[in-house]
């Protein structure tokens, strides 16, 4: 592709709000590279696969990518919104994200999405980092973990304040503490703290890089 945008960041900073929006403005084609990991998850639990059964779980990743066409793994509508982030989906999908072999899969799935694309903005942990080293724009969004789980709150509707914000603190450890590909900000990632920022002002920053 001519253009990648990259955004990375932990659980709930407002990548997908974000991502959308921009991809709507620049008319870039919008990848969640999340999805692709919660698929893995849910069809996991699905299954029966325990989640610790990395040798299992590779098995299964193929399995889908041999029943699927390898988009539909990525962007399939089989799947609702609801299911890939309950609960039990948020938990199983940090066991997935650990295995080497599974986002040596999802890397490759990504960058064939990408193949396809002219410009485009991908969201996920390590798209700045690993998939798209070269992206032409890298940001890292961030926020507190209490401003993350309120927004997430609002914007799901689901549990209580307190487990949102124990979910969240245990996916930022998870993703930032895994031996592959841990979660850092590239070294030439535009880092936006949005703890104080409205998603106007988020956007607005973001929209004047992408502009240059
Ligand atoms: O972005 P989202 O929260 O939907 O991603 C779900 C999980 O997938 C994350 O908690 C993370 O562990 C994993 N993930 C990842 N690398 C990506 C995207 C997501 O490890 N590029």
């Amino acid at each position: 592709p001519d253009v990648v945008v990259a955004v990375d960041g932990p659980a709930a900073a407002g990548k997908t709000t974000t991502c959308v929006a921009l991809a709507d403005r620049f008319r870039l084609g919008y990848l969640e590279s999340g999805r692709t990991y919660r698929v893995i998850a849910f069809e996991a639990l699905r299954r029966g696969v325990p989640t610790g059964d990395r040798e299992n779980l590779v098995a299964l990743c193929d399995e889908l990518l041999h029943e699927s066409r390898d988009q539909d793994l990525l962007t399939s509508e089989r799947y609702q919104a609801a299911d890939l982030r309950s609960p039990s989906v948020n938990v199983a999908v940090s066991d997935v994200a650990r295995v080497d072999e599974l986002r040596k899969r999802v890397t490759q799935l990504v960058r064939l999405w990408a193949q396809r694309q002219v410009r485009c903005i991908i969201e996920g942990r390590d798209i700045g980092t690993v998939v798209f080293p070269s992206a032409s724009i890298k940001f890292y969004l961030t926020a507190s973990p209490e401003v993350r789980a309120l927004r997430r709150l609002e914007q799901e509707r689901r549990g209580s304040y307190e487990d949102v914000l124990k979910d969240v603190i245990r996916r930022d450890r998870a993703d930032m503490s895994r031996t592959v590909s841990p979660l850092v900000p590239a070294d030439d990632a535009i880092t936006i703290d949005t703890t104080e920022l409205t998603l106007n002002e988020v956007l607005g920053q973001m929209s004047s890089v992408c502009e240059r």
